[in-house]
Formats: structure tokens, sequence, C-alpha cells
């Protein structure tokens, strides 16, 4: 589902992303963890198309990103190619970024009506839905600011399925949640992950990684250190760094 080869990316002088290599097979959940400045998110914009990489091969469901192939030839993306792939991947952020002013159930609807032209009754119905599976059924009608932080990023993780994306991409979505609330956050992903959708989460939840990663990849400076089976790589970690890194946050 996602293959990178050699991904590079530089802001100005700064090398942020130094050749990422790495798979996600469709199913699978990847979990990558790194410390701050380790290119993460970087990399992960780049599978989303809100950053566009320098150099390597990026291919989401077998297509390149930013490029369309052609007889043998490679063309930019135009915009509206690039906002229909992005339909197709759904992000959730550490921050909830819902519509403040709209409920629960509108803030999950907005997207397929606006975008998608489901008609507002089926859009309503399939926002019930989706709210149900993470576990908000009570809470159509309420408005963002008077729903805990776990809340607010189960609707946002309902209003990103409700596009009905073939991939999700997860950045640190429990890292501005307090400490109780996290574990909601996690068990819908966990569902979700059950439910066999392709995942590619960035977290500092080593147990969600252990449990829940077919795979986790640790990143430092602009490349990947290490990757493989969970559980082999936070137990029995090869790189001085790795090992460095996670005595940190173990
Ligand atoms: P964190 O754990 O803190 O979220 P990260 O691993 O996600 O870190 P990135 O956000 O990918 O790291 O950033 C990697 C580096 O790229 C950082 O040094 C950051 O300052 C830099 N960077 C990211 N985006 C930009 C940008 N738009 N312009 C310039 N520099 C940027
Ligand atoms: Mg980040």
């Amino acid at each position: 589902m996602v293959e990178a080869r050699g991904i590079r990316k530089r802001f100005g002088f700064h090398e942020v992303l130094k050749g990422i290599d790495l798979q996600v097979r469709t199913g699978e959940v990847l979990c990558l963890i790194g410390p701050s400045g380790s290119g993460k998110s970087t990399f992960l914009r780049c599978i989303n198309h809100l950053e566009r990489a320098d150099g390597g091969e990026l291919r989401v469901d077998g297509e390149l990103v930013g490029y369309r192939e052609k007889g043998g030839k490679l063309y930019e993306l135009r915009e509206k190619d690039i906002a229909a792939r992005r339909r197709t991947i759904g992000m959730v952020f550490q921050r909830f970024n819902l519509f403040p002013h709209l409920t629960a159930l509108e803030n999950v609807m907005e997207a397929p009506v606006r975008v998608l032209r489901t008609p507002r009754a089926q859009a309503a119905t399939e926002a019930r839905e989706l709210l149900t599976r993470v576990g908000l059924a009570g809470k159509y009608d309420a408005y963002p600011a008077t729903l805990s932080g776990g809340q607010q990023q189960r609707v946002a993780i309902a209003r990103a399925l409700a596009m009905r994306p073939r991939l999700m991409l997860f950045d640190e979505p429990t890292s501005a949640l307090d400490p109780e609330l996290v574990g909601e956050v996690l068990d819908v992903m966990r569902q979700l992950a059950a439910d066999g959708m392709t995942m590619v989460v960035v977290t500092h939840e080593m147990g969600f990684a252990r449990e829940v990663g077919d795979t986790l990849v640790f990143m430092d400076d602009g490349v990947v250190v290490e990757a493989g089976d969970p559980r082999e790589v936070l137990g029995n970690p090869q790189h001085e760094r790795t090992r460095s890194f996670l005595s940190k946050v173990l």
C-alpha cells in the first residue's frame, strides 16, 4: 500500500529525510518512533502530498506520489489530481482540528457532503454509524468545546473515516491528551486495525506499537535506523541509537 525508496527531503540547507526506505502492506499497521526532529511528521506529510519529496520514489497503492506515469514518462500531478488522491488517505493529527461551530455529527458529515456530494440524509446516517463505532453514540449533537480531548480525537477519527480512506495516517494522535484519555483513543485505533485498515502511526505509545503494530520503525536524524517486528525491536534493539532512545521512553 505504501512503498518508499530513498525518500529525501530538505528545508533550505537542512536535509530532514536522508533516504527513507520502508513498506506498508495492505492491512498492516506500521508504527514510527524516533526523537523530536527526526523527520517522522515530514515523512507522513510526504505520503499525503502535504510535502513534496525532493528525491526517491514514493508509491501509495501503486501510484507515484507527486507524479503520474504515462507511456513511460512522468508528469507532475495537477492540483486537482493531488486533491483526488489525498481524499483516499485519512489523516489524524495531534491537535484535533474540528470545526468549532459544527456539532460532532456535522463535523463528520462535512467532507462527504461537500467533497463527495453525498446526499445529506445519507451522510448523516453514515456519520451516526461512524460516531457509534468510535463510542460516541450519545454525542451526535455536541459541539467540540463541550467534548473531552479524547472524545474530540475520536470525532476526528470518525471524520477521517467518513471519506472511506484506503490508508490512515496518525501523527501522535494521543500526545496532546491527558493520560486518562489516551486509552479510549488507542482502543478505537486498535479496533480499526483489527478491522483491517492499513495504518501508519507515529506514536510514543510503545504498548500500542508492541500489541498492534506489524512493523516498528525507529527513525533518527532522517534515516531508518532499525525496522522489524515490534517485539524484536523493543525487546532486542540492534543499534546503540535505538537502545539509547528506548531507554529514555520506556
Ligand atoms: P516531533 O517528534 O517533534 O514531531 P518529527 O520527527 O515529526 O518531530 P519533523 O516535524 O518531521 O520531525 O521535522 C524534522 C525537521 O524538519 C525539524 O528540524 C523541523 O524543524 C524541520 N522542518 C519541518 N517542517 C519544516 C518546514 N516547513 N520548514 C522548515 N523546516 C521544517
Ligand atoms: Mg512530528
